[in-house]
């Protein structure tokens, strides 16, 4: 479904897919000359040049890594040099929000980018938006740059032999963000991962052959890999993709697509349910689409979001799933099973079949399941869907996900290797899981992960900056949203233009996403007398919380002057926030 409402919508038989992937494979295969095992990029918008390119990646054994298109061209470029892509597939331009975007600007940007940090890119094949005209003027690169559209005339027809790959070979990579600067590609499996994302697509997500299922994410990020493409493809479903922004050009837009598509089972995030409610809160009402299931993911869901979801979207006729899970997990990890078990507003719900999590307090110690006690939310058991490994640093994989509760390091039992997802949850009496967000230094922003020290790192690039420290900020729609302080160096004046280039750094860096709510110069950082910037104070400050003890930092009076230019003179605010934030900053 293009964005704009005037252009048709695009209806793809499983046939046509069929012919469509084969064509695009050849291409791949003949001349761009890909084999399997290699890897490439794909810096595509929502359209179906997507699903249709990785499904000709997979096709052949090509291991693709698809970048989420609002991320800018240095963030897609560092990506392609990580994961070795010397082909980048991308598009001329796509619609957001009524604009038509310039996206070949970003595919010479990832590739200057790419070639900084030890990476040649051979080949750009650009598709085009528009089946008669180019969609941006940026030039394309002689020899470098081909546009698919032209060159699949050449491949009309062609089949190719699907490549048998073992079902432990990578599929994909999806790059996601971590506790150092540098994003991490979570390698999925051929196997395990399909299976896995069948099998939840067919019991979770409850699609049968006479639904019309609708995820409304970005194929992107990881809900896009599992629950637009994989999953539901795998089980033939009728499948609706969306170009655009939700509330384009009203707040009525997705109801009317709704509407018009028959969609019967609807999944989409928190954020956005946020924004078309604050947007159109009476808009649902006006339009004759019916639910069964509604599914939410990515962050957690406030009790009156859910009820909104529940009474104007679902129409109290659809039943919801809150579904926990992350990237490197491939599918859904806690969830009600829809109808059978009771809906609980703000909990995920149970395990799903398979899945065995254990909370574990700090020191290892198990916290008695079903005791309502927070602590670390961890899974014993190994399951299909899980990440193989961070591509290319298997030591990160293992510190990062394993080595904190790992019982003894020398065993190859997976018993003595627990993954630790690093989410505080607590477990209530009925069995259901609430998780409490993030133990790391990880934001989520609107759904998505933010790395603090990714973000930090950009602001550094000001060379009038000393030092940054980000933090997460509660949001009305996105949640959360990151908060950037910063300290100038000596000589310096604090200014709204250092403010915007640090902010125009984020954007160029990492993309719009990232756009800090505020950027604030203080004129030094809360500190241990270690020297350790205190960020959990600063994100206490930011979210008119209590501080708490600050006499054994190194500067303590440095805290009631940033508190006093961030709250105003008002009292100290002591309003209860959540756990993610309390706990914020404190593992460095
Ligand atoms: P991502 O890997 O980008 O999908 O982000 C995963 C993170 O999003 C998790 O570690 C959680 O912090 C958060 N998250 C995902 N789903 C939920 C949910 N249903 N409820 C609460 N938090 C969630």
């Amino acid at each position: 479904m293009p964005e704009p409402e005037d252009e048709p919508h695009v209806a793809l038989t499983y046939q046509e897919l069929y012919v469509r992937v084969n064509e695009v494979a050849s291409l791949l295969r003949d001349f761009a000359g890909l084999r399997a095992g290699d890897r490439v990029t794909l810096h595509l918008p929502m359209t179906l040049e997507l699903p249709i390119t990785m499904l000709a990646c997979a096709r052949l054994g090509v291991i693709h890594s698809v970048v989420f298109g609002g991320f800018s061209g240095e963030a897609c470029g560092i990506r392609m040099a990580d994961s070795g892509s010397r082909v980048l597939v991308t598009m001329d331009g796509y619609y957001r929000n009524g604009k038509l975007i310039d996206h070949k600007a970003n595919a010479d940007i990832a590739v200057a980018t790419a070639g900084k940090e030890g990476q040649p890119v051979d080949k750009v094949l650009v598709w085009r938006r528009f089946r008669d005209r180019a969609a941006s003027s940026t030039p394309m690169v002689a020899g470098r740059d081909f546009v698919v559209n032209d060159l699949l005339a050449g491949f009309r027809g062609r089949t190719v032999d699907p490549v048998s790959m073992d079902a432990t070979a990578p599929l994909f990579l999806m790059y996601t963000s971590g506790t150092t600067g540098r994003p991490k590609g979570c390698q999925h499996s051929t196997g395990g991962y399909l299976a896995y994302v069948a099998g939840t697509s067919k019991y979770i997500q409850d699609i049968h052959p006479t639904d019309v299922y609708w995820c409304f994410a970005d194929i992107g990020w990881i809900t896009g890999h599992s629950y637009i493409v994989y999953g539901p493809l795998a089980l033939a479903a009728t499948s609706v993709m969306y170009e655009g922004v939700p509330a384009y050009p009203d707040a009525g837009r997705p109801w009317r697509i709704a509407e018009r598509l028959d969609v019967n089972i609807f999944h989409t995030s928190p954020t956005t349910i946020r924004m078309l409610r604050k947007a159109g809160p009476e808009e649902p009402k006006k339009y004759r689409y019916h639910f069964k299931s509604m599914t939410t993911v990515g962050e957690p869901i406030e009790p009156d979001v859910w009820r909104w979801y529940y009474e104007v979207v679902g129409k109290r006729e659809a039943v919801i799933t809150d579904t926990w899970w992350q990237t490197e997990n491939g599918g859904f990890l806690c969830s009600t099973k829809p109808a059978l078990d009771p809906m609980k507003p703000g909990s995920a719900g149970p395990a799903l079949p398979g899945i065995y999590p254990v909370i574990y307090d700090e020191e290892g110690n198990e916290i008695p399941p079903g005791s309502g006690k927070a602590g670390n939310i961890c899974i014993r058991n190994p399951w299909p869907g899980i990440m193989q490994t961070v591509w290319g640093d298997r030591e990160r994989y293992i510190r990062q996900y394993y080595s904190k509760y790992c019982k003894n390091p020398t065993s190859k039992d997976w018993r003595d290797w627990p993954y630790f997802a690093g989410d505080g949850a607590v477990q209530a009496a009925d069995g259901y899981y609430r998780i409490l967000g993030r133990v790391d230094d990880v934001i989520n922003v609107a759904g998505h992960r933010l790395g603090t020290k990714e973000l930090e790192s950009a602001c550094l690039t000001v060379p009038e900056v000393a030092e940054a420290a980000v933090v997460p900020v509660t949001d009305e729609l996105k949640g959360r949203a990151p908060e950037v302080y910063i300290a100038l160096k000596p000589g310096f004046v604090p200014s709204e233009e250092i403010q915007a280039r640090v902010v125009r750094a984020i954007e160029t860096i990492i993309g719009k996403i990232a756009r800090p709510k505020h950027v604030r110069i203080v004129p030094d950082m809360p500190k241990t007398r270690s020297g350790k910037i205190m960020r959990r104070v600063l994100a206490a400050i930011s979210n008119t919380m209590d501080v708490g003890d600050v006499t054994t930092l190194a500067n303590p009076d440095i805290v009631e002057q940033i508190r006093h230019a961030v709250q105003g003179t008002g009292p100290v605010a002591t309003k209860a926030g959540p756990d993610d934030i309390a706990r914020f900053g404190e593992t460095r």
